[in-house]
């Protein structure tokens, strides 16, 4: 059994407390509140205590999906990537970097939202970046 611990920040809200990811045989089984973090010191809310939960849930999504004839379809990331791509740059061609907004999300990882923003500002050109948690 291969057993880490990945320390990480709460992507739940602002506050930023800081967490351990439990991570066992590559699977993430739980989270606990980092002792040492000057935000939290030890403690988290009920959803810090949480946070794994919805990486493992029964109803996530496993892979992407595309609506055409206003169905959803199961596709593929290569297909779902290129489609995406293809319309960001027609629409910033048309309309300019800040007709582009990104909404991210707490049931991503911290770092995931980082990377969205950065992909926002960097590769669209647009500061139009916002997060459900934003406090
Ligand atoms: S949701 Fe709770 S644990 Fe997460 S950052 Fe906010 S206060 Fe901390």
């Amino acid at each position: 059994m291969n057993c880490r611990i990945v320390p990480s920040i709460c992507s739940y809200c602002g506050t930023g407390c800081g967490v351990l990811f439990l991570v066992v045989d590559g699977r993430l089984m739980g989270t606990l509140p980092m002792k040492t973090h000057p935000v939290n010191e030890g403690k988290l809310c009920i959803k810090g205590w949480n946070l794994h939960e919805y990486v493992n849930s029964f109803i996530r999504l496993k892979s992407p999906l595309l609506k055409k004839d206003g169905r959803f379809r199961k596709c593929t990331w290569e297909e779902a990537i290129g489609f995406t791509a293809d319309r960001l740059r027609s629409i910033v061609r048309e309309h300019g970097p800040d007709s582009v907004g990104v909404l991210v999300s707490a049931k991503m990882s911290n770092e995931e939202n980082y990377l969205a923003q950065k992909f926002a500002r960097v590769v669209i050109g647009t500061n139009n970046v916002d997060h459900c948690a934003r406090l």
